[in-house]
């Protein structure tokens, strides 16, 4: 079990590529930190992963800022902002020293890379799960099939056009990408940062699209598993590109809800031999902890790690989308309460290949989590 959530096989490794980042302007910097080295971490809060430490006095290039955790503690000032290193890594900026007046830019995620202005073609990559994209003669599915790129492929896309809409692993779209290669992929299942432009008239037609209804990869309503607390980025992040799902913090006892109607297929303590699941967990210990699986239509799962004790559903049953079926806690791989939240499409069965982004994922279905 803990194989299945935590560890990726090689080959899915490369799944999300991230968008081309501009050469953006850097700041420079000082850590402030006399008394004890500055954690350098894994997101923008202190209870993420700690990857390194810098000594008092290391100067430091800070890409961007994110909101996160406030920290009052620390030398410099008090605020909620952190500071994203070239590597991807966070550092409070509470403990960061830098000149006087010169803003630091708010890190966009899938920020437009300014060399692709100089570039012809918008970078993307394939995000489709398990499943390879079909690239296609037109922007509908009853076009002409050329070929099928699994996840993770790179894009070049020359320019958009309207055709069929699609509801995919990164949104709701109408819109197809036209690739370099004069075939059409559906947008929907495209990462990428800037919003290629759209096709001039100049572009060869689009052929007549047939007048099928788009498959709802997830029909029905979805709500925030955890309403009132939001996640952060952090599905195969550079760092952690096993972690294929994203962590909502919150606070031991928060009902989690159901995200969306479907049949409970799983409530399971998946812990490291030796381990209990009603005990609150470690980083050292391997596991999601209390889990429960969640099967939806459209061959979508859902799974929520880390209940504070057994959920309160059982395997068979039925929920509604909004329906308890546990609380937060703090068992087995976790060092604070929060709700592990991963998304699986073309399931059962669920693996790490299968695995989305659920940010996007939400979002695109009504219901956005962060
Ligand atoms: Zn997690």
């Amino acid at each position: 079990m803990r194989k299945s959530i935590f560890i990726v096989a090689g080959v899915v490794a490369a799944a999300l590529v991230p968008p081309v980042q501009a050469q953006a302007a850097t700041t420079t910097a000082t850590v402030v930190s006399p008394k004890r080295p500055l954690n350098v971490r894994e997101g923008a809060a202190v209870w993420t992963r700690s990857l390194r430490t810098l000594p008092s006095g290391t100067a430091l290039t800070i890409e961007c800022q994110v909101k996160g955790q406030l920290i009052d503690q620390g030398p410099v000032r008090v605020t909620d902002q952190w500071d994203r290193l070239a590597d991807g890594a966070f550092v409070s900026d509470a403990w960061v020293r830098r000149a006087p007046g010169v803003p630091v830019p708010v890190c966009a995620e899938g920020q437009p890379a300014a060399a692709a202005a100089a570039s012809p073609t918008t970078a993307g990559a394939v995000a489709s799960g398990a499943i390879p994209l079909k690239t296609r003669g037109g922007p509908a599915r009853a076009a002409q099939l050329l070929s099928a790129l699994t996840n993770g492929t790179p894009l070049n896309i020359a320019c958009q056009v309207p055709g069929e809409r699609i509801a995919g692993t990164m949104r709701v779209t109408d819109r197809w990408d036209r690739l370099d290669t004069g075939a059409y992929v559906s947008d929907a299942y495209v990462n990428r940062g800037a919003t290629p432009p759209a096709c001039t008239a100049a572009a060869p037609a689009a052929p007549a699209t047939a007048q099928t209804p788009a498959p709802t990869a997830a029909a029905g309503r979805w709500v925030n598993p955890l309403p009132g607390f939001s996640a952060r980025p952090g599905f195969r992040t550079p760092t952690n590109p096993n972690h294929v799902g994203v962590d909502i913090m919150s606070f031991v006892g928060t009902p989690i809800h159901a995200a969306s109607a479907g049949t409970v297929v799983e409530v399971v303590c998946n812990i490291e031999a030796g381990h209990s699941c009603d005990q609150t967990g470690s980083a050292s210990i391997g596991g999601c902890g209390w889990y429960v699986k969640i099967q939806h239509a459209g061959g979508v799962s859902t799974l929520y790690c880390h209940m504070v004790r057994r959920g309160v559903v059982n395997a068979g049953q039925h929920v509604e989308a909004g329906q308890v079926i546990g609380y937060v806690g703090s068992s087995g791989n976790s060092s604070a309460p929060h709700l592990h939240y991963e998304v699986h499409v073309s399931t059962p069965p669920t693996s790490p290949a299968n695995a989305i982004d659920p940010l996007p994922f939400m979002r695109a279905h009504g219901a956005p989590i962060g």
